[in-house]
C-alpha cells in the first residue's frame, strides 16, 4: 500500500526531531497511528498534507477562539509585519493590548508581557518567591502550568498522557520545594496551609482545570484559597492560560468573583501567535526588574506581531460580534446531544464541560480531580479518536486534554461532528 504524504513526513520527522515532534501531545503516542501534517487551516477546518479536511477541535490547543485564519487577525499581522517584525524596544501596540487586558480583569493593575504560558507561569512564581522570601510553592495534581522544573510535578496534559509522574532532568532539590495536592480538596488545602502556610510563597491553579481534562472547581474550592492564603501571607496565581477570554470576556475570575494576587495569560491573548502574560497588583509586579530585584526578561517580549494578532482578537471579541453566551450554548448542546447518543448504545461517559471547552470521559465515575481523570478508559478513547478522525473530525490525541469550540464552528459543523460520533459509536459497540 502507498503511503499517505503525511507518512512519508512523518518518517522524516522522526529522523530530524525527537518523536517526529516539537511538542509531545501533538504525538499520537497514546492513541496509536501517525500525527496528519497540516496543512493550511480556515474558520473551523484543518487540511492536511493529503488534502484531507477535519473540522478541528484543537485549535492549537486554545488560541483559535475565533477559528483559524480570522481575516481581521490575518490583516493586522500583514499591516504588522510590514512595519518590522522585532525591535528590542518598547512599542505603542504594547501599552494598547496591556491596556484591554487589564480592562477586562480586576484584579489586574500591571502586567508583563512574554512569549509563551510557560515563561508566563515560571517568571509568576518567580516573582511570587521573590516578593515573599519564600521558596515552596503548591500546585494541584493534574495541573499544567508548562514546563519549568518547578511546575513539572504531577502535572497534567502530555505528562498525564505518557502516564509519568514528573520528568527526569528536574533537580530533586527543586521539585521537593513544589507541593502537591488534589485538585477539588478543600480538606488537604487547609491541612497543606497549617503544616507549610509560613514556607510557601504561593499556590498555583487552573481555576478550571483542562489538563487532566475539563474539571470545574467545586463550590468553595477556590473560595478557600483565597481565604486561607490571604490569611497566611501565600500569593494566590491563578493560571488563565486557557480560561482567559475563553469563557468570557476576561478570566474565570470574572465568573466567579475571586481576586487572585497574580494571574497568568497566554494562547487567545496571542491571536495565534507566540505570547503568554503575568499580572497583577502594582505593588507585587513592581517587584520586577527595572523597578525591583526580581530579574525577568525577553528578547522578543512584546514582539509586535504577536501584540497585533493578540489586539485584533480582543477587538473582536471584545464586540458584539462574539457573544460567549452563545458559544457556550452551542457546546453544551453538542455536548448534550453526545451524551445522548453514548447513553442509548450504553457506553459510559462524563462529559465535562466549562464555556466552550470539554472533556469526555469514557467513565462511569465523575470527574473532580486527576485520580478520578484517571479512572477513564484511555483504550475506549483511542478507538472514539480513532473513528471520528477517519471520519474528518480532530479532537486532541489524548484522553486528558481540553476539546475545544471556536465562534468559527457553525450549526453545520456540530451536526457533523454528532453524525460522526453516531458512526463511531457504532463501531465501538463492535
Ligand atoms: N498553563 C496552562 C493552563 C496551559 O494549558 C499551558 C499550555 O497548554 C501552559 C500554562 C503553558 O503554555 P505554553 O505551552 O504556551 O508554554
Amino acid at each position: 500500500m502507498t503511503k499517505s504524504r503525511s507518512e512519508q513526513f512523518f518518517e522524516i520527522a522522526e529522523r530530524l526531531l525527537p518523536g517526529g515532534v516539537n511538542s509531545p501531545v501533538r504525538a499520537f503516542r497514546s492513541v496509536g497511528g501517525i500525527p496528519r501534517f497540516i496543512d493550511r487551516a480556515a474558520g473551523s477546518r484543518i487540511y492536511d498534507v493529503d488534502g484531507r479536511e477535519y473540522i478541528d477541535y484543537v485549535g492549537s490547543w486554545g488560541p483559535m477562539i475565533l477559528g483559524h485564519a480570522h481575516p481581521q487577525v490575518q490583516e493586522a499581522i500583514r499591516k504588522a509585519v510590514e512595519r518590522g517584525t522585532s525591535y528590542g524596544a518598547p512599542t505603542v501596540q504594547e501599552i494598547e493590548l496591556a491596556r484591554r487586558i487589564i480592562e477586562a480583569f480586576p484584579s489586574l493593575e500591571k502586567i508583563r508581557m512574554v512569549s509563551s504560558g510557560t515563561e508566563a507561569t515560571m517568571s509568576a512564581i518567580r516573582l511570587a518567591r521573590g516578593c515573599t522570601g519564600r521558596e515552596k510553592i503548591l500546585k494541584f495534581e493534574g495541573c499544567y502550568h508548562g514546563h519549568a522544573d518547578s511546575l513539572l510535578v504531577k502535572a497534567g496534559s502530555g505528562i498525564a498522557t505518557l502516564g509519568i509522574p514528573g520528568s527526569p532532568g528536574v533537580p530533586a532539590c527543586l521539585a521537593e520545594l513544589t507541593i502537591t495536592l488534589p485538585f477539588n480538596s478543600v480538606e488537604a488545602f487547609r491541612t497543606a496551609v497549617d503544616r507549610y502556610g509560613k514556607e510557601l510563597a504561593c499556590v498555583i491553579v487552573e481555576p478550571v482545570a483542562g489538563n487532566m481534562g475539563v474539571v470545574e472547581p467545586l463550590p468553595g474550592f477556590l473560595e478557600t484559597l483565597r481565604e486561607l492564603t490571604r490569611q497566611a501571607g501565600i500569593l494566590l496565581i491563578f493560571d488563565e492560560v486557557i480560561t482567559g477570554f475563553r469563557l468570557t470576556y476576561g478570566g474565570y475570575q470574572n465568573l466567579c468573583g475571586i481576586e487572585p494576587d497574580l494571574t497568568c495569560l497566554g494562547k487567545i491573548i496571542g491571536g495565534g501567535l507566540p505570547v503568554g502574560a503575568f499580572g497583577g497588583r502594582r505593588d507585587l509586579m513592581d517587584y520586577l526588574a527595572p523597578v525591583g530585584p526580581v530579574y525577568q526578561a525577553g528578547t522578543l517580549s512584546g514582539n509586535p506581531l504577536a501584540m497585533a494578532a493578540g489586539l485584533a482578537t480582543l477587538d473582536i471579541l471584545s464586540s458584539q460580534r462574539a457573544d460567549y453566551d452563545v458559544l457556550n450554548h452551542r457546546t453544551a448542546e453538542l455536548c448534550a446531544a453526545m451524551g445522548r447518543l453514548f447513553q442509548a448504545a450504553d457506553i459510559p461517559v462524563r462529559i465535562n464541560r466549562a464555556g466552550s471547552l470539554f472533556t469526555l470521559f469514557f467513565s462511569d465515575h465523575d470527574v473532580v480531580n486527576y485520580e478520578t481523570a484517571s479512572l477513564s478508559n484511555t483504550d475506549r478513547y483511542a478507538l472514539f479518536f480513532k473513528g471520528m478522525l477517519e471520519r474528518g473530525i480532530y479532537l486532541a490525541p489524548s484522553a486528558f486534554e481540553a476539546a475545544f469550540v471556536s465562534f468559527a464552528h457553525s450549526e453545520k459543523d456540530l451536526e457533523e461532528t454528532l453524525s460522526a460520533c453516531a458512526e463511531t459509536i457504532k463501531t465501538m459497540k463492535g
